[in-house]
């Protein structure tokens, strides 16, 4: 078969598995096989038997980004990007900002951050040693190490205070974890996807440590998970946060909630 057949066949092969962007799948795994017809063939097989793409690439594009995705860590969203929307215009005008990333992953969050803001630095902590390493990977590929820093563990390891803390924390029911499709709960670590009967564990969590570590204007964003824009708005108002504002995704969907905690003027203010 010749190559424009070789690839339209593959592109048939891809629709028929219900794949809606076929054609465009084909052209990337055409280049990143770098034309080599053995190599290109395995990655169609891989893709029919249900791979993520991103898995088999190991790479997604982020914002204004290529991040390098590494097996087992949590693969970006699309819908991730409108935090960093959030999180830039919450600082903008801020002298070299302080930046917390909770649950850093590859570090599509921080690191496209430190990106827009070449006077901010940044933490990125994470519980997973794989997404620690993934998340240096990107920092040097974007040249962004001098300004980034990460820790694998939990918040007890950050006593800093933050001009701003950003996370795309873990925010769904362990009950709807067997209910997720299987593209999700076979490469995503289930760490990184479940909190608690209610998925809200760990935002209350990082809504309680946040109000001590952010500065005073600081900001705290953070996405959360369809349906919960209700009680996260009761969550962050029981725990005096103001200015709280709630920002939709592309699709509508109520996604992003940015912040401040509450703050007592002292008298001499
Ligand atoms: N911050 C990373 C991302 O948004 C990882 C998120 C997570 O592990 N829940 O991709």
């Amino acid at each position: 078969m010749n190559t424009p057949s070789a690839l339209l066949n593959a592109a048939q092969k891809l629709s028929s598995c219900g794949y809606e962007n076929a054609r465009n799948e084909v052209r990337w795994l055409w280049e990143f096989s770098s034309g080599e017809p053995t190599v290109f063939d395995s990655m169609i097989e891989k893709r029919i038997s249900g791979i993520p793409l991103v898995r088999i690439l190991r790479e997604q594009p982020f914002y204004e980004n290529i991040f390098t995705v590494r097996p087992g860590v949590f693969a970006p969203r699309a819908e991730t990007e409108i935090l960093v929307d959030v999180a830039l215009a919450s600082i903008r005008g801020l002298p070299s900002p302080r930046i917390l990333d909770i649950g850093v992953g590859t570090g599509v969050i921080l690191l496209s951050l430190l990106a827009k803001r070449n006077d901010a630095i940044g933490i990125g902590i994470d519980i997973a040693t794989a997404a620690i390493q993934n998340a240096e990977i990107n920092a040097s590929r974007m040249k962004l190490s001098d300004r980034a820093t990460f820790r694998c563990g939990t918040l007890e390891r950050v006593d800093a205070v933050f001009d701003l803390v950003v996370t795309n924390p873990p925010y769904i029911a362990d009950s709807e974890y067997l209910s997720l499709p299987p593209e999700v709960r076979n490469f995503d670590p289930k760490e990184a996807l479940t909190s608690g009967s209610d998925g809200l564990q760990m935002i209350h969590a990082i809504l309680i440590w946040a109000k001590n570590n952010l500065k005073k204007n600081g900001h705290l964003v953070f996405e959360f998970g369809y349906g919960q824009a209700e009680r996260v708005k009761t969550m962050l108002g029981m725990l005096n946060y103001n200015n709280i504002q709630i920002v939709n995704d592309l699709s509508k969907i109520p996604r992003v909630a940015v912040s401040q905690p509450y703050y007592i003027p002292m008298a001499s203010e």
